[in-house]
């Protein structure tokens, strides 16, 4: 996991133009191009992300395994304009995005992804309730159906009661479930998660995976950077980080892994 808040960055003139995606007649929501990220920490410089081509189509739900430390997060922050890539293109819905400052960037997160990274970012002056119908009232959903559909996620993630709690009055698992249904309640067309189950118990985990599974049904495109096998098998393609690369991506439907060769939705760079 990254320990650093995203740094601040302002807009760079030479990808400011919202250049069409290569693949934009495919129905690609996420694409990235030879992504590159190094940290400059205390020792030696940490080469996170080292040159990944990514395509995921909409209504996939892709799982991104790999031991820690391979770059995973790290990726998903990437993916999710929370830090920026030192070389390399990101594009949403067939529009160019890293060249995005970060004021954009919010604005593109709150209209088409989101986002639960193992710090929740809930707000902790706000009730559970109020946390989840934020994102939905800020993208201006009647208070109504905003109250509806937090009704509806809490209770399927098993936090009913939980309501007029204070997030620092719940357990790490419960805070978890809200930080997921706060960034689903909007229906985002990308929802982006780092180990979204990485502090539940088994029974927590599963109303995870049936939740995510449920939303994917109905065509939410998921990216999910996880260690739990359960929940990674809910996925229908999982990539295998290692070393800051993707080492390996497969069908979970049998089809055989998607390795070098096949342009336009993955390739291996070296
Ligand atoms: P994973 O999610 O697979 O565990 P990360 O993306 O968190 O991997 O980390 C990849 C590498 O980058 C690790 O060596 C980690 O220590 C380093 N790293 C991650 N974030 C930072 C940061 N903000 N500053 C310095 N090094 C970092």
């Amino acid at each position: 996991m990254s320990r650093t808040p995203p740094a601040s960055h302002a807009e760079n003139p030479s990808t400011r133009h919202e250049s069409p995606s290569p693949c934009a007649g495919e129905a690609a929501v996420l694409r990235a191009e030879n992504l590159v990220k190094t940290h400059y920490g205390e020792g030696a410089p940490a080469r996170a992300v080292r040159g990944v081509d990514l395509s995921v189509r909409r209504g996939e739900f892709v799982a991104v395994t790999g031991p820690s430390g391979a770059g995973k997060s790290t990726l998903l922050h990437l993916l999710g304009g929370l830090q920026r890539p030192d070389s390399g293109s990101i594009w949403l819905d067939g529009v160019r995005t890293d060249g995005y400052g970060e004021a954009r960037w919010a604005v593109e997160r709150r209209r088409r992804i989101g986002i639960v990274f193992q710090f929740f970012n809930l707000v902790s002056n706000l009730s559970v309730a109020d946390n989840v119908e934020l994102p939905a009232l800020l993208a201006g959903v009647s208070p109504k159906q905003a109250r509806a559909e937090r009704e509806q996620l809490l209770a399927e993630l098993g936090l009913q009661g939980k309501e007029r709690s204070m997030p620092g009055e719940l357990s790490g698992g419960e805070q978890q479930r809200v930080a997921l249904a706060r960034a689903l309640v909007n229906h985002p067309p990308l929802l982006l998660a780092d180990e979204p189950a990485g502090s539940l118990d088994s029974k927590g985990t599963r109303e995870v995976t049936r939740l995510l599974s449920r939303f994917h049904q109905r065509g939410q495109t998921i990216v999910l950077v996880t260690h739990d096998a359960r929940l990674a098998s809910a996925a229908d393609r999982v990539i295998s980080f290692f070393d800051g690369r993707i080492a390996d991506d497969a069908e979970l439907d049998g089809t055989p892994s998607r390795s070098l060769g096949i342009s336009g939705v993955l390739e291996l760079k070296d």
